[in-house]
């Protein structure tokens, strides 16, 4: 098992490190443009919050996997994790704005030992799409979590999951050895309860994104050979499959460095740049909030360290009207969010 770069002690654990690195070199000399220009140019700089629709809330980086490519850096390791106290104010906030979408993430959120008790309260409350990003793995990882998909069933959970790749290989090389056999085996289960069958209402989406340093191919066309390769070889169904891009940051941008694809990759970015991405990319209507109730503008901008650009920098302190119309903090990252068709936490954008 790989460890998660705080456990090395790499230097890419600092956030800043991780900026200075998007800012310096091939986009310091001029041979790319920074993104600020690059959105300058169709005149969308700058980025600019709309209204809340999405509050994404981060309960904590604990998680029973180490996979490659995380971009929270999460792992066994990981002790921070969202309070009571912290979740109370989230609650607040989600009674008192007009959200019609709560994203629970990790980590595994399901390792937070208070997140039943969130879900309970929060499901309490109503919102449109109540979703939970589960990693398939912990649903089987131990006794006390095999009753989740029903748990997830009681309150009409809508579970997103990461499945690189329908076969275990490349399942394995990305997410570590026995990922696959318990993702399978955890899809089973989602299966039997009605997560993912015709006409349950009870919404299982998939989760792809590439296994090095390649942009995601056709979401509509991969979805496609999903559905195919997992209905035929294990009778598994689900809604729908959303391709994202690997942002270069965290355990990515240590991927790419090690394996010196850094520069290469940030040029077909750079190139696959489409412009008319810039006006959906999920900053413009969500908020992140970290384990420890700060908040930012993406759960990337959260792994940076790039807190929201306003006076109300808590969740303690949320003011919807200081936060709608604030500029989006940008950084070089942030050409993953728009190359090809764009990507975000739901898939492609356009
Ligand atoms: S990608 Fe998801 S499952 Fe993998 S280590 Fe990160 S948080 Fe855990
Ligand atoms: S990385 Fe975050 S801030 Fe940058 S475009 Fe994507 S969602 Fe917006």
């Amino acid at each position: 098992m790989i460890k998660s770069l705080h456990k090395r002690q790499s230097e890419l654990a600092n956030s800043q490190k991780q900026l200075e690195i998007l800012s310096n070199g091939i986009f310091q000399n001029g041979d790319l443009p920074k993104f600020k220009d690059k959105i300058a140019e169709t005149g969308q700089f700058p980025l600019t919050a709309k209204k809340l629709e999405i509050l994404q809330i981060n309960v904590g980086y604990m998680c029973n996997q180490v996979c490659e490519h995380c971009h929270v850096d999460a792992g066994p390791d990981r002790k921070e994790i969202m309070t009571r106290e912290t979740m109370l104010q989230c609650l607040e906030v989600i009674k008192n704005t007009g959200a019609h979408t709560l994203d629970l993430t990790g980590g595994a959120p399901e390792m937070n030992p208070d997140f039943r008790w969130f879900v309970e309260e929060a499901s309490k409350i109503g919102v449109k799409d109540f979703i939970v990003r589960s990693n398939l793995t912990i649903i089987r990882s131990n006794k006390k979590y095999y009753d989740l998909p029903e748990f997830f069933k009681k309150h009409n959970i809508h579970v997103i999951s990461s499945m690189p790749h329908w076969t275990k290989g490349k399942t394995d090389k990305q997410r570590g050895d026995g990922v696959f056999d318990k993702s399978i085996s955890a899809l089973k289960a989602l299966n039997a309860v009605g997560y993912g069958m015709p006409d349950s209402g009870l919404q299982l989406d998939l989760v792809y994104n590439p296994s090095g340093a390649f942009l995601p191919g056709n979401q509509a066309s991969m979805e496609k050979d999903f559905k195919s390769a997992l209905i035929d070889e294990f009778g598994i169904h689900f809604n729908n499959l959303f391709t994202i891009t690997n942002l270069p940051i965290s355990r990515f941008l240590d991927y790419l460095i090690a394996s010196e694809n850094y520069e290469d990759y940030m040029y077909a970015l750079v190139e696959a740049y489409n412009p008319a991405t810039v006006k959906n990319v999920m900053c413009i209507n969500t908020l992140s909030v970290s384990w420890d109730g700060f908040l930012y503008d993406c759960d990337f901008n959260q792994m940076l360290n790039l807190p929201v650009n306003s006076k109300v920098k808590h969740i303690s302190e949320y003011n919807e009207s200081l936060l709608e119309g604030r500029k989006i903090m940008i950084s070089q990252h942030c050409y993953g969010c728009t190359a090809g068709a764009g990507s975000s936490c739901q898939g492609s954008v356009t």
